[in-house]
């Protein structure tokens, strides 16, 4: 089968693998249906991902139906079309049975898929411990509309919901790219009193508009003047940077009101600076990491219920054939890209 590896720093290439087999007794192994691209998998390609594993075939964002179980696979059978959890995890480690999936102690735990093992821009994966990393898609919710419930939409969903919001608090996202469209969806869930949303570019601002106009949009500049006066107690209540930009950072706790909770939820390039005197007696809240993967049944309720819709993201398709134009319109966001699904043919 024809597989998109990962070479070397700077090189992805298709290349000609062995369609995977069960090697555990909770794997799976899953036709791709579709798959997309994360920007993620341009962090391995620069190489800022030192883990990721140089012939592993990328990829962590896909939908398929699984062709075959392990004997342990209790939860999915062949034949289910299901949504793939960007993160694998045992369910029963000391993180695990907490909820952090993201840190469980496996060594297959965590972000390995298309990463430290073989991913989806395939046309077969192995899943580790299927029972967790597979859910089954219901049948009125399309691949398109399950495309990013393991991967964006999971880290959006829980953004929102470890931001603790209340229907009296002012929202400030920042970022509206992929991950953010994300975020800003899961906020809505929660009914706040006002959304308001930090995004630079005119494309994906118009975006916001267009989708959701009782939202706020600010551009970086305005973002702190903008939010303190539409703030009844000097600052947003919640904020959520998602941009990872040079100075997002910054902008996140000085557009927060005191006590306030702020979420990073970016990836950062840099180290970034806490000015702890200068945010002294603010008392801020900050919740910081990598998503925790587990609700993507609650997600694909959510979806199946017509509560989150994200398919506007995709903006364009490619068939897997044309993968690699695909990347280079995502790399160079031509043609106002948001995400790109790459169809199994
Ligand atoms: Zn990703
Ligand atoms: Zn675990």
């Amino acid at each position: 089968m024809k597989a998109l590896t990962y070479i070397e720093i700077g090189r992805f290439d298709v290349t000609e693998k062995a369609k995977p087999v069960i090697s555990a007794a909770t794997d799976a192994v899953v036709k791709v249906t579709m798959s997309s691209i994360c920007t993620s998998d341009l962090h391995i390609k620069h190489g800022s991902v030192p883990r990721a594993v140089p012939g592993i075939t990328v990829g962590h964002e896909m939908v398929g139906v699984v062709e075959s179980v392990g004997d342990a696979v209790t939860k999915v059978r062949p034949g289910d079309r299901v949504a793939v959890n960007v993160e694998t995890f045992c369910g029963e480690c000391f993180f695990c049975r907490h909820g952090w999936v993201n840190n469980c102690t496996d060594p297959n735990g965590g972000w390995a898929l298309g990463c430290r093992i073989d991913g989806g821009q395939t046309e077969f994966v192995r899943v580790p411990f299927a029972d967790n990393g597979l859910t089954v898609i219901p049948d009125n919710v399309s691949d398109e509309q399950a495309l990013f419930v393991g991967d964006i939409l999971a880290t959006g969903y829980w953004a929102a919901k470890i931001s603790e919001i209340g229907q009296g608090d002012t929202v400030l996202i920042i970022g509206a790219g992929p991950t953010g469209l994300c975020t800003l969806q899961c906020v809505r869930l929660y009914n706040p009193k006002r959304i308001i949303v930090c995004e630079k570019d005119a494309a994906r601002q118009d975006f916001v508009k267009r989708h959701y106009p009782d939202v706020v949009i600010v551009s970086p500049e305005d973002c702190l003047t903008g939010t303190l006066q539409l703030s009844e107690h000097g600052g947003a209540d919640r904020v959520i940077e998602v941009a990872g930009a040079e100075d997002t950072f910054q902008l996140a706790w000085q557009a927060a009101r005191p006590n306030a909770i702020v979420t990073v939820v970016a990836l950062y390039d840099q180290p970034q600076v806490l000015p702890l005197p200068d945010m002294y007696g603010k008392n801020l809240t900050f919740k910081t990491g990598g998503v925790d993967g587990c609700d993507c049944g609650e997600i694909l309720r959510l979806i199946s219920e017509g509560k989150i819709d994200t398919t506007p993201l995709i903006t364009h398709t490619f068939p897997f054939s044309q993968i690699e134009e695909a990347y280079n319109l995502f790399e160079n966001r031509r043609d106002n890209v948001i995400k790109v699904a790459i169809t199994s043919n």
